[in-house]
């Protein structure tokens, strides 16, 4: 007997109307649908469908970890500042107000935990010594815990949500690498087997750090961050996506290369403003921006007037942690140029300390146009590869942008927006080696684990699949996480003997919700359209003349007549 239950009997409080503060459609539906309930600002009670769905989510995951070894455990939500502390990693002041904190009795610090690198390490470190233990891949589900400045979006943006976070720690970079590679690929299956389209994508290690990082991203319209992907699986955040030059983009290249000139241009700085003045498209612009580095150094970077610059590539490039604008005054005493009217051409030849950094779309332009390094003038016919006196580093410094060629295979890139659903970070011994969590090799010495940590917001998956997966009527859930199989509607009142006959049967295979409520056809079909089981079974008043049943299928909307003996035969079918 599989799960199965009556509707009469289970808490489902579905609502007709869309609830005032929900802003997306998973908020507004799982509200709807009976799912959740809000108990407080970004606090949520997930009610008994709302919790299947999640369950099945995990079960998936749960499945996939332990396939590639994971050990599953349970960490305390509660977690003692001293340990924080030991790290060294100055998190605990990092995460500033997200991070929910109190104090006991004896005024002894504590918080309650976002994440656990800081426990599970402490964990590894104080029982696990030689060599011969290692690798290890240990997990846990659990509420964790960020007191976000402004929670919405229901579950999305919640500062309660159910995770699963899981650490690997091994003996070598080389097998840290192989747990990473596990992991990504137990990602991928567990993302394909709840039924969502999704894409991973490389990212920033942010405050939890480390060398190497992917974001998973569930395909949806209302995704809080835009993505760039190629049919050929290739994925970026579009801050950080690369490309390939496209020579064929400089249309220009045929025109004469014309004499410098200088112009006056009174009043204009704009790229739209010089344009406008001097009849000539964006596309025949340099940009040029003036960025100091966290180290001291002036750089300069030269964008095409049409084009964005990728601070990303930039600071990539220029071996730089953090950038910021050059004031006015440095950039009229140290680099001799006018605020507003800086360009290639002047800031290479006035001997200023300046590295410079050619986009390769502006280094293509023929006679462009760029400041003249002086207050109310531009130079036009610049072409700089003959006209700057100075070396500069020529690559793509610009953003992405929507049919830029894919850097693996050449195809053009496609931008959506994704919700962030899982990440994958290879620590290496950022933690291992402030909290000791050190082996005895086989040599005899001792040795740093390496780290990686691999974590999946579970109720964030519910949300995600639901954006992905929904219409006007409600949600339409993947099969493989929907809450029950099969939806039985019985609308003819005189069924119940009939309908508990089939109840019993289908749910010897299949997990059955029978609406066996004395409510309206109307209000009964609004709810199964709401609750979105992908199979619903209707038993109406035609059973008794032809002794069939209706199956009604909620992603197409097909209909189907069918003996009761025959449903088991038709769903197999349809599933394989
Ligand atoms: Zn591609």
């Amino acid at each position: 007997m599989k799960y199965s239950k009556r509707l009469s009997r289970y808490l489902l409080p579905t609502v007709k109307e869309d609830p005032k503060e929900a802003e997306i459609p998973s908020h507004r539906l799982m509200i709807r649908a009976g799912m959740i309930r809000k108990l407080a600002s970004g606090i949520y009670e997930f009610l008994p469908l709302g919790w299947r769905v999640v369950k099945k989510v995990e079960n998936i995951i749960r499945e996939e970890m332990d396939g590639i070894g994971g050990q599953e455990m349970i960490m305390s939500a509660v977690q003692p500042k001293s340990l924080w502390d030991e790290t060294g990693s100055g998190r605990w002041y990092l995460y500033g107000p997200e991070l929910i904190r109190f104090t006991d009795r004896n005024d002894r610090e504590f918080c309650l935990g976002p994440t656990h690198e800081e426990v599970i390490t402490h964990i590894v470190a104080s029982n696990v010594k030689s060599y011969k233990e290692l690798p290890l891949l240990l997990y846990q589900f659990q509420m964790k815990y960020r007191d976000e400045i402004r929670p919405r979006f229901g579950i999305m943006r919640a500062r309660e949500f159910y995770m699963k976070d899981a650490y690997s720690f091994d003996r070598t970079v080389e097998d840290c690498r192989k747990s990473y590679e596990d992991n990504f690929k137990a990602y991928e299956r567990i993302f394909r087997r709840c039924g969502l389209d999704f894409v991973s994508v490389e990212a920033d290690t942010g405050n939890i750090g480390g060398q190497s990082s992917h974001e998973f991203m569930v395909i949806a319209d209302t995704g809080e961050e835009e993505i760039a992907v190629c049919r050929c699986g290739y994925g970026a955040n579009t801050e950080m996506a690369e490309f390939r030059t496209d020579d064929r983009a400089d249309g220009d290249r045929q025109e004469a290369v014309r004499e410098l000139e200088e112009v006056h241009t009174p009043g204009v700085t704009t790229v739209e403003e010089v344009a406008g003045f001097l009849k000539e498209t964006p596309k025949k612009f340099i940009k040029t921006l003036l960025f100091r580095t966290d180290d001291g150094r002036h750089i300069a970077a030269f964008i095409r007037g049409d084009h964005e610059l990728s601070e990303h590539a930039l600071k990539k490039a220029a071996s730089a942690n953090a950038i910021e604008f050059i004031d006015d005054d440095t950039i009229k005493k140290k680099l001799k140029s006018s605020p507003g009217f800086s360009g290639p051409v002047g800031l290479s030849s006035s001997g200023a300390a300046i590295e410079l950094y050619m986009d390769s779309a502006a280094a293509g332009i023929v006679n462009g146009i760029s400041g003249a390094d002086r207050k109310d003038y531009h130079l036009r016919n610049i072409n700089v590869r003959r006209d700057m006196k100075a070396d500069f580093r020529e690559g793509n410094f610009r953003k992405a942008r929507q049919g830029d060629l894919c850097p693996k295979c050449g195809g053009a890139l496609v931008f959506k927006r994704g919700i962030e659903v899982g990440h994958t970070f290879l620590l290496g011994t950022k933690y291992s080696e402030s909290m000791k969590a050190v082996f005895v090799n086989d040599q005899g010495s001792e040795e740093n684990m390496i780290m990686g940590c691999y974590g999946i917001g579970v109720t964030r998956v519910v949300a995600a699949a639901i954006e992905q997966s929904h219409d006007g009527n409600g949600i339409i859930w993947p099969a493989p996480i929907s809450p029950f199989d099969v939806l039985l509607v019985q609308i003819a009142r005189d069924a119940d003997e009939f309908c508990a006959e089939l109840f019993g049967k289908l749910s010897e295979e299949y997990e059955v919700l029978w609406d066996d409520r004395a409510l309206t056809p109307g209000v009964k079909f609004k709810d199964a359209q709401l609750i979105g089981i992908p199979v619903q079974i209707v038993i109406g008043k035609k059973y008794k003349e032809t002794g069939e049943v209706e199956i009604q299928y909620r992603k197409t909307g097909e209909k189907e007549f069918v003996r009761p003996e025959h449903i088991s035969e038709k769903l197999k079918k349809r599933s394989g």
